[in-house]
């Protein structure tokens, strides 16, 4: 495993990190051993970088991982908390269900522009005072658009930006891969560490997994790439293309024949965009949710672009 420097924070990352938010109730919902003993493989395999969130709930199956385990490990957590109470909370649940004294990397949840920022201000003042006392390491953002990359960059105690970027632009609400990779790089031009979500768009590019990890992989301005983990053959999977060995044939065949499906978030908004866009007639709305027709998806992947609030996952 390559590790690289996180920006300016001082702090040393593997290539590949463990996201946490697969495991956990709002995915697979293993349990606890279960999502536990994924993060520890990948933990042996060399990853020293684990993010996760307030709002996924895994800090347990994290804390259980980390049991006796001696090497050190960079937590990254996130919280969607505006206001100075909110994000003092947010700071204690995390160092407390962790069971740590210091969180690594604190972000603020989805900064979609310079306007969402301000609007967290207090917060993120919060989380510069923790710096200040050691409670956190770094400090900064997760963002889906391309203005939220760019707003940060010009924010100086910023100091981790996470955004989501493959090369298929799935999920970045108002620009293509090209437009995020530029701003990724005016971000990383002025010291800002960069580590990427999503670079499977949510697995809707998993029939070309190989192919689109290693395009994130490759942009010397990202640290690292979160990629979601609910299976020890995906974990193999990840720790070679991240370790730039080949994959096995027969874990390939393997992966290739786990049972996947289309998961709706419940922050769906019943818009009805993904319904138009699905050419097999598998989405339709019900109770003011899209909702699917497993017996008609193909896992296409065409419905993920037509939904500004990335909420469906091929899991
Ligand atoms: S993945 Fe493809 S087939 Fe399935 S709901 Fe989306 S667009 Fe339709
Ligand atoms: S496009 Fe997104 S928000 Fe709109 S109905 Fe579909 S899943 Fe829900």
């Amino acid at each position: 495993m390559e590790y690289r420097a996180l920006g300016r924070t001082g702090l040393v990352v593997s290539r590949l990190c463990f996201g946490a938010l697969t495991i956990g109730p709002l995915h697979a919902n293993l349990s606890l051993s279960a999502g536990a003993g994924i993060i520890r493989r990948a933990l042996e395999g060399g990853v020293n970088f684990i993010d996760t969130a307030e709002s996924y709930d895994t800090y347990a199956y994290i804390r259980a991982a980390l049991e006796g385990w001696d090497r050190p490990v960079v937590l990254a957590t996130k919280s969607y908390a505006y206001t100075a109470a909110g994000m003092a909370r947010s700071l204690e649940v995390a160092r407390r269900e962790l069971g740590r004294d210091v969180i690594e990397v604190f972000l603020l949840h989805e900064m979609e522009s310079e306007h969402t920022l301000r609007g967290h201000r207090e917060a993120l003042e919060y989380l510069l005072a923790a710096r200040a006392r050691g409670l956190v390491r770094a400090v900064g953002i997760s963002t889906h658009t391309v203005a939220g990359v760019r707003a940060a960059a010009r924010e100086p105690e910023i100091d981790v930006i996470h955004p989501l970027f493959n090369c298929a632009g799935v999920g970045i609400r108002d620009g293509t891969a090209d437009d995020m990779l530029s701003a990724i790089r005016e971000a990383h031009g002025v010291g800002k560490g960069i580590y990427a979500m999503k670079a499977l768009a949510g697995g809707h590019l998993i029939p070309r997994a190989e192919e689109a990890l290693r395009y994130v992989l490759a942009r010397p301005e990202i640290a690292s790439v979160a990629v979601g983990m609910q299976s020890a053959a995906e974990v193999e999977f990840n720790l070679a293309i991240a370790g730039g060995r080949s994959v096995d044939p027969e874990l390939r065949a393997r992966l290739a024949e786990q049972r996947r499906r289309l998961h709706v978030e419940d922050w769906c908004q019943g818009c009805g965009q993904c319904v138009e866009r699905c050419p097999h007639g598998a989405l339709s709305l019900v109770g003011g949710r899209a909702a699917v027709d497993p017996g008609r998806c193909l896992l296409c992947g065409y419905c993920a672009s037509a939904c500004a609030h990335f909420c469906l996952k091929v899991v």
